[in-house]
């Protein structure tokens, strides 16, 4: 048994999480309440079926946006760094109980036990983030080209912000987006991904405690249960002025149209084509490291995984062959083992996705250099295990284009110039994350130029995953453009006012123009 295990088991971290056997997946603060169909959370880990929830239907959707609307009239009128006291406490209840969700996090998702940590600290670090922003909030004041007149901006509450989240981070997105809205005075209502509707239900309860506690109007946390077409109310609903969607492409299409159709506005986060380029000037060592955890992380189910390794053709080989050897040492299997690198992937439907894209990497006319494979037998009765596989490719493969949700690594070759590198990288249709190995200066500042990686996330000397809350996070292209977590991420959930004053008894019109009566 694992060391983790032995100091407690999922049942407590449950207990600990205010988990039952059948939950409310519709709650305005404290009051629960849901009508819709159940959902059966079952655990990826070992396929045992850790709870039900039971989903939002229309009419209970209703009484929470008439809860979440009134609580916003509250909670706008609150000064910001008192909202940030707040968000202060939620971030401590998150340190007291951030072994019970870490845990949680790794049994329903299937990541590691130590990623499942990492989520939660991601979530107290946007906490922390938060609180300092809160005293922060500002605009600028411009110089009026009429006498005796005042011009500045200022950024006021939003509304009902809407969060559509992914399984992968099935709790630490949610807090990106929620203590940033909730310093800026708006109120969440979030749609977790039915594949991980138990964290939903554990993160709304921190919350609303919090809420509670401090004598806080019921609706400024608000949680809804269910798949898409749940997201759909949220979508269309003309009362909901910013939706922040986190998922597939596929998706992230049809929620820009439905919001636009509304004038609403969006905020998109979706799927990557992550890649590293490898110059002969790269330190191997670092490479293989930073290449392998971005490949196998998350079994591959990261949006900033590593998805394509381009290597220079005159280490290609070199580089090939270290690989090969540290996915040699992989141990795959319990993701609450310490001892094991890989997890299982969220469901069978993604195990056959993973197989659909072996095959079709082969077909195409690649090569498999490490075959990977479905696990099956003791430990692995989830069939939820998988073997990262690694294949020798060409960039315009139409699977390689494509963002696979499982750890499979394309080796992709180039010649020539840090410029075709660049190319190959960019000619994706994603955005999000890109990264070059390489301890030559020039190489790396023509990465980083304008002619360089066109991604929102581009590293030097470093993976394309695990990025910090300190900046601002998201991609270009399909990927979608939003940008959250840090640096000036807050704007997009608050409404900018250009206000002038004059304080003259005459009244000028701008750019000159006259107007006598
Ligand atoms: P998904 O697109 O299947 O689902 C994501 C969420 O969208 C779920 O809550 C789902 O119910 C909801 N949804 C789906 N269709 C909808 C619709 N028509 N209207 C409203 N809601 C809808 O994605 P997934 O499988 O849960 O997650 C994996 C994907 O998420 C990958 O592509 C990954 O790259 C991406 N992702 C991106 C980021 C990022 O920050 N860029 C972060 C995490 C995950």
């Amino acid at each position: 048994m694992s060391k983790i295990a032995i100091e407690f088991g999922i049942d407590q971290a449950l207990e600990a999480l205010g988990i039952q056997n059948i939950n409310n997946g519709t709650s305005t603060g404290t009051e629960n309440f849901s009508s819709g169909e159940i959902i059966e959370s079952y655990s990826p880990v070992d396929g045992a079926l850790i709870g039900k929830v039971k989903t939002t239907s229309k009419g209970d959707y209703e009484k929470v946006m008439v809860t979440a609307t009134e609580a916003f009239k509250i909670w706008r009128a609150k000064p910001a760094p008192q909202r940030g006291e707040i968000v202060r406490q939620f971030g401590n209840r998150l340190r007291e109980l951030k072994a019970p969700l870490g845990k949680l996090v790794s049994y329903e998702m299937g990541k590691s036990y130590q990623e499942g940590l990492g989520e939660v600290q991601e979530m107290i670090d946007i906490c922390d983030f938060a609180v300092g922003l809160s005293r922060q909030l500002h605009g600028l004041t411009m110089h009026s080209e009429r006498p005796g007149h005042r011009m500045y901006e200022q950024y006021h509450s939003l509304g009902v912000v809407g969060i559509i989240s992914a399984f992968n981070f099935p709790v630490a997105v949610w807090s990106w987006n929620t203590a940033l809205a909730w310093i800026c005075g708006d109120v969440c209502v979030w749609k977790p991904s039915e594949k991980t509707p138990l964290c939903g239900v554990a993160c709304q309860n921190i919350a609303a405690e919090v809420f509670k506690a401090n004598g806080l109007p019921e609706g400024i946390s608000c949680l809804i249960n269910g798949d898409y077409k749940v997201g759909e109310f949220m979508t269309q609903d003309g009362r909901i002025p910013l939706v922040s969607a986190t998922g597939s492409i596929r998706m992230g299409k049809i929620v820009a149209q439905a919001v636009a159709a509304r004038l609403g506005k969006s905020l998109l986060e979706l799927g990557g084509n992550n890649a590293i380029i490898v110059t002969p000037n790269a330190d191997i060592k670092m490479t293989v490291i930073g290449a392998v955890f971005g490949a196998v992380g998350t079994a591959g189910q990261r949006c900033t995984s590593t998805r394509r390794l381009i290597i220079h053709e005159s280490i290609y080989d070199q580089v090939k062959d270290a690989i090969v050897a540290a996915y040699e040492q992989l141990r795959i299997g319990n993701p609450l083992d310490e001892n094991n690198h890989v997890g299982p992937l969220i469901d069978t439907d993604a195990v056959a996705m993973y197989k659909a894209a072996l095959e079709k990497v082969v077909a195409e006319g690649g090569k498999l250099i490490v075959a990977g494979g479905v696990l099956g037998g003791e430990g692995y009765e989830s069939g939820c295990y998988v073997k990262p596989a690694i294949a020798e490719a060409e960039n315009h493969f139409e699977i390689v284009q494509h963002e696979t949700f499982a750890p499979v690594l394309y080796l992709l070759k180039y010649s020539g110039e840090v410029e075709n590198a660049i190319a190959i990288q960019n000619g994706v249709v994603q955005g999000l994350s890109s990264a070059i190995m390489t301890n030559n200066l020039r190489e790396a500042e023509r990465f980083l130029s304008v002619a360089g990686s066109d991604c929102g996330i581009a590293n030097v000397n470093i993976g394309t995953s695990g990025a910090e809350i300190g900046g601002a996070f998201g991609g270009e292209k399909e990927t979608g453009g939003g940008r959250e977590s840090g640096s000036d991420a807050w704007k997009i959930y608050m409404r900018r006012q250009t206000n002038t004053i004059n304080y003259t008894t005459e009244l000028p019109l701008a750019q000159g123009i006259k107007f006598d009566l």
